[in-house]
Parts: C-alpha cells; structure tokens; sequence
C-alpha cells in the first residue's frame, strides 16, 4: 500500500452532517430528517458532497488519487448514482465488509452515544438503520460479494486485531 496516493477517508456519514451544520445549507433540515430516522439520504445530495470532496483533494495534489470511502454505496439508489456520476471516472478495488453481530453494534453505538452527540446513537434510531442495513445496504454488498469484490473482516473482535486485518488487506491490494 502506498499510503502517499491516498486522499483522506471520505465519510459519507461526516459529510451529511458537516453540510447539515453549513449555515445557510439548503439541504440542512432535509439531512437531519433522513439521520434520525436512520434512513438513507438521497443519493443527488451525497454523491455532490463526495464528488466535491474527492476532487477537491485531488486538485491540491494530483498524487492522491485513492480513496477510502466509508457508508457508501448503501442501496440500489446509492449505487446507481455512483455507475451514473464516477463512470470511466473511478474503479472500485474492493468492498471492505466489517462483519458484526448486531447487538455488538448497538452496544458500541449506545457507548459512543454518551460523548458523540449524534442524534442517532440511541437505540430507536439505531434498530431503524439495521432495518435500512437489511433492507437496503445487505443487498449491495450481496452484488459487489458476486463480482469478487468483497473483502470481509470479523470486527467483532478487538479495535487492534480489526486494524490489523485491515492493514493485511491494504498491503496486499492497495
Ligand atoms: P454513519 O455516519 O455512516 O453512521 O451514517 C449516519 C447516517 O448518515 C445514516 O444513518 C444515514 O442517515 C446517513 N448516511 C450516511 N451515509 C449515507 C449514504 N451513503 N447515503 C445516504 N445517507 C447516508
């Protein structure tokens, strides 16, 4: 892995949230609605954030032309806008497939809910998006597992041996 063409990890989560907070944000309330119900934003509004901030890294230095995105694509809908937007523009290498037992879920969640102060670290929220997950994200994940895509790392265990598999992944196709 060349850690040096990378750009910085795109949330997809984080740049929701940091367009919610933008004053003036025509998206704001609109964002909020979709994060507490645990539901899925719009893909227009996303891909625009994550097109931004990929190719704005990419016009500070044209070396980091990598990137590691989290929570995306997390439906049909999501997938469909990246083939349409990133077409002959990106190539997917791999999917990173964290897998967990739901409960094991919650209960982190629910512990980073005393700091976070996200609106969807409580449980009502929290069984919403394993809902969205089932639903709508399992079946993605399903398609890119078909095309050999998908590279999957027990994280139910420890932060250090999560980590560790991760970085075995990344030496070996990054
Ligand atoms: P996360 O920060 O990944 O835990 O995501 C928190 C919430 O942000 C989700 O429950 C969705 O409401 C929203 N969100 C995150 N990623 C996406 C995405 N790719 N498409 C639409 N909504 C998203």
């Amino acid at each position: 892995m060349k850690v040096s063409q990378y750009g910085p990890v795109q949330h997809t989560g984080d740049l929701l949230r940091d367009e919610r907070k933008r004053p003036g944000s025509q998206y704001g309330e609109l964002i909020e609605k979709y994060i507490k119900e645990g539901a899925i934003v719009p893909v227009e509004i996303t891909i625009s954030l994550l097109k931004r901030a990929m190719d704005q890294t990419m016009a500070a230095n044209v070396q980091k032309y990598k990137f590691l995105i989290d929570g995306f694509p997390r439906n049909e809908d999501n997938l469909q806008g990246w083939n349409k937007t990133m077409d002959g523009k990106a190539d997917v290498s791999f999917v990173l497939f964290f897998d967990c037992d739901n409960e094991i879920c919650i209960g982190r969640c629910l512990e980073r809910g005393k700091s976070s102060g996200r609106s969807d670290d409580n449980r009502e929220s929290l069984e919403k998006r394993l809902h969205t997950y089932l639903q709508s994200t399992k079946p993605i994940i399903d398609q890119y597992e078909k095309m050999g895509k998908v590279r999957k790392v027990d994280a139910s265990k420890s932060v250090d041996e999560v980590f560790g598999k991760v970085v075995n992944i990344f030496d070996k196709e990054g």
